[in-house]
C-alpha cells in the first residue's frame, strides 16, 4: 500500500515541538491575535523575503481579501489561469469582478504569459498567477506586462510555499503574495490558515483591519471587514513547520528526481519539465498519458494512490455555467484535465516507494 499522501508522518516526526506549541498556547488563555501569529508572522514574511505577512483564515479568503484591499469589485477584470484549482476563480468572482481565464503554456500547467497580452483590457486591474503544482508560473514576464499596462499582480502561492525564481521565493515576485496552509500544502497546518505577503505597508495596514471586522482599534470600525484570522495554535504550530519547510521540500526534489529517472523514456507518458529559471518545491508530481483510465486502474490494483488535479477546469464547472463556456472554450486547460494524473508525492514517501509506482506505470505503458 502506498498512500497517495501520509498524513500522519507529520505529525510523528515533529511530535515534540508541536506538543510543545500546542501545551505553550493552551496555558497562555489567548487564542486569537495575539503573539503566535505576529511570531509567525514575522517569521514567514522573512522567509518569503517580504516585508510584511498578515495571516489570513484561509488560502481562498487571502486571494479575496487583496482585491477587496485594491478596491477590485464589479466592473473591474482580473485576469486567472483557465487551468487551475477553483479557488483562484471562486476569489475573482467573490468581490464581483469578472474572472478572465488564459490559457497556460503549451508545455503547461501555468498561465502563458504570451497570450496575457490579447485577453487586457481597458477594465483589467489585475493578473493573479498561480504556482500550480508548486511550479513557479513566469513571473518576470508577467511582472514586464503588469508594469507597461499599469496591473497589479496577486501571486497564488497555495501550492507553491518554498519555491523560487532566478532564488527568489514566491510570494515575493508580484505586488502580493496570497498563502494557504491547508493541511496538505507544503507548509500545512493542523486545519485551515492562510497568509497574504506583500512590500506594500498600505495593503498590509488595509489586510489587517480588513481581516478584523474593518478594526484596527477595538470597537472603533474604519470600514465593513470580514473575519478572518490564522489563530493562535495554528501559528504556533506552523512556526514548527517553517522550521522544516525548507528539508522537507528538498525530500519533494529527491522524490520528482527519482520520478524523472525511473519512469524516463516510457512511450506516451509525459513528465513534469520545469523551466530552467524555476525551482519547484513538488507539491505534486504530475505526469500526463493519453491511458490515463487504464493507469490508474492498475495503480489502484496495486494499492497505489493516485489523484487527478484537476478533471474538471472552472470554466466547465456547474458553479461557472453562467459564464457560457463549454467544451472547446478553453482547450488546453480541458486537454491537461483529460490527461494529468499526480503520482504519490510528499515529503514522509520512502524513495523505494518510486520504484514501485515506476514498475507499475513501466508495465501498464510500455
Ligand atoms: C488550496 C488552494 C487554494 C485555497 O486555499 P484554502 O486555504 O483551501 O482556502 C487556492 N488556490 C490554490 C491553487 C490552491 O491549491
Amino acid at each position: 500500500m502506498i498512500p497517495f499522501l501520509d498524513m500522519k508522518s507529520a505529525y510523528a516526526e515533529l511530535k515534540a515541538e508541536l506538543d510543545d506549541a500546542y501545551r505553550r498556547v493552551m496555558e497562555s488563555g489567548w487564542f486569537v491575535l495575539g503573539k503566535e501569529v505576529e511570531t509567525f508572522e514575522a517569521q514567514y514574511a522573512s522567509f518569503c523575503g517580504a516585508r510584511y505577512c498578515i495571516g489570513l483564515g484561509n488560502g481562498l479568503e487571502a486571494l479575496e481579501l487583496v482585491l477587496r484591499a485594491w478596491n477590485i469589485g464589479p466592473g473591474d477584470e482580473v485576469i486567472v489561469p483557465s487551468n487551475t484549482y477553483i479557488a483562484t476563480w471562486l476569489a475573482v468572482t467573490a468581490v464581483g469582478a469578472k474572472a478572465v481565464p488564459v490559457e497556460p503554456t503549451p508545455a503547461g500547467p501555468n498561465i502563458d504569459p504570451e497570450r496575457i497580452g490579447a485577453s487586457i483590457t481597458a477594465r483589467t486591474k489585475a493578473i493573479m498567477p498561480v504556482h500550480l503544482y508548486g511550479e513557479p508560473a513566469d513571473m518576470d514576464a508577467i511582472m514586464a506586462l503588469a508594469e507597461k499596462h499599469g496591473l497589479k499582480v496577486i501571486e497564488d502561492v497555495a501550492q507553491a510555499q518554498g519555491a523560487r525564481v532566478r532564488g527568489r521565493r514566491t510570494g515575493s515576485l508580484g505586488h502580493a503574495g496570497a498563502h494557504s496552509f491547508f493541511p496538505t500544502k507544503n507548509i500545512g497546518a493542523f486545519g485551515d490558515g492562510g497568509a497574504v505577503t506583500t512590500d506594500d505597508a498600505v495593503l498590509a495596514e488595509r489586510l489587517r483591519a480588513l481581516r478584523n471586522y474593518g478594526s484596527k482599534v477595538k470597537y472603533v470600525n474604519i470600514e465593513r471587514g470580514f473575519n478572518s484570522r490564522l489563530d493562535e495554535l495554528q501559528a504556533a504550530f506552523l512556526q514548527v513547520k517553517l522550521r522544516v519547510l525548507d528539508s522537507w521540500n528538498e525530500r519533494r526534489r529527491r522524490i520528482a528526481a527519482l520520478y524523472d529517472d525511473k519512469l524516463s523514456g516510457i512511450p506516451g507518458l509525459g513528465l513534469p519539465r520545469a523551466p530552467q529559471w524555476a525551482e519547484p518545491v513538488w507539491h505534486l508530481y504530475v505526469v500526463r498519458t493519453a491511458r490515463r483510465a487504464e493507469l490508474m486502474k492498475a495503480l489502484d490494483k496495486a494499492g497505489i494512490g493516485a489523484l487527478i488535479h484537476y478533471p474538471i477546469p472552472p470554466h466547465l464547472q456547474q458553479a461557472y455555467a453562467d459564464l457560457g463556456a463549454s467544451k472547446g472554450s478553453f482547450p488546453l486547460a480541458e486537454a491537461l484535465a483529460d490527461t494529468v494524473l499526480s503520482l504519490p508525492m510528499g515529503p514522509h514517501l520512502p524513495e523505494s516507494a518510486v520504484d514501485e509506482v515506476a514498475v507499475v506505470v513501466r508495465h501498464t505503458l510500455g
